[in-house]
């Protein structure tokens, strides 16, 4: 594995890639590796010659007041890690390398990006798809790969990549998730024990709207409700959304007779926690 934390470096590396003919995957991360990212990679190296991995904390997602500083970094058991599930090139620039003085250039998707989490976090989107468009253009992959787990970034990606003709093609990994059904995540390590414990209620309420979706329940308000009432009844959790939207274009819906997405985000102390499962 080639390890770069340059632009030109990482160019560089791709160019060589090209002139021998080989299909570009691509997995941005911000690190602090798990399964769900190792899932990705794994799934990026069977589809492809070369596979890139970024890892970049980037600072134009997080709002004030969020996590940036705080969000966990382990460089060197990362590039362990990415280089066994088959990374080849691990681009990881500096936020000056992403971010020069002067900088003032973004992407930005509307609609679809004011809901669920752009709701409570109104600038994450536009840092996500400038960064993303960035790298895009940096690595210039033929693949790229994001996981479930960030249903509404995947689709917000899919938009952007359409409505910019970018040449990607992107593609969506199931979420990966611990033995009791709490989707992996890099923040989880910010739970203390009895918040991760407490924290099985996502998956828990989702696999019970599923149940309910299934024995015939066609109002959203009532699946809603449903999922609500279950992460209420536990005591550390709070309820940041619980929504409905059809899917993939996140519209809203009046019943439940087209595929839905189904997102929910919660707070355990100050730590904000995301699942969603689809419905169809
Ligand atoms: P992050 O480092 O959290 O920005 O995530 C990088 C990529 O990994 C994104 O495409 C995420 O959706 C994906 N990812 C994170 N957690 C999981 C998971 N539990 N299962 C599948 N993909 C995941």
């Amino acid at each position: 594995m080639i390890e770069v934390d340059t632009i030109a470096g990482m160019r560089a590396q791709v160019a060589g890639a090209r002139r021998e003919g080989q299909t570009v995957g691509f997995v941005p991360t911000m690190g602090y590796l798990h399964e769900g990212h190792l899932t990705l990679i794994r799934r990026a190296r069977e589809e492809s010659g070369l596979v890139v991995v970024s890892i970049f904390v980037n600072p134009t997602q997080f709002g004030p007041g969020e996590d940036f500083e705080a969000y966990p970094r382990d460089l060197e058991r990362d590039a362990a890690l990415a280089e066994g599930a088959g990374t080849d090139v691990l681009f990881y620039p500096p936020v000056r390398e992403m971010y020069p003085d002067g900088y003032a250039t973004y992407v930005t998707v509307e609609g679809m990006t004011a809901k669920l989490c752009g709701a409570s976090r109104p600038t994450h989107f536009r840092g996500v798809t400038t960064v993303v468009a960035k790298l895009f253009h940096i690595v210039e992959p033929d693949l790229a790969f994001f996981g479930e787990k960030d249903h509404q970034q995947l689709l917000v990606i899919k938009r952007m990549v359409t409505d910019l003709n970018l040449k990607v093609t992107v593609v969506g990994v199931p979420t990966v998730r611990e033995p009791d059904g709490l989707a992996m995540s890099s923040r989880n390590v910010y739970l203390n024990g009895s918040q991760r414990a407490a924290a099985v209620v996502l998956s828990r309420s989702l696999a019970a709207a599923r149940e309910a979706f299934a024995a015939g329940e066609r109002d959203p308000a009532g699946l809603a409700a449903l999922v609500r009432r279950m992460i209420e009844a536990e005591p550390l959790a709070a309820v940041d959304y619980v929504e409905i939207y059809s899917w993939p274009d996140l519209a809203d819906i009046g019943r439940l007779d087209r595929p839905v997405l189904l997102a929910v985000a919660v707070r355990f102390g100050r730590t904000r926690l995301i699942d969603n499962t689809v419905l169809r």
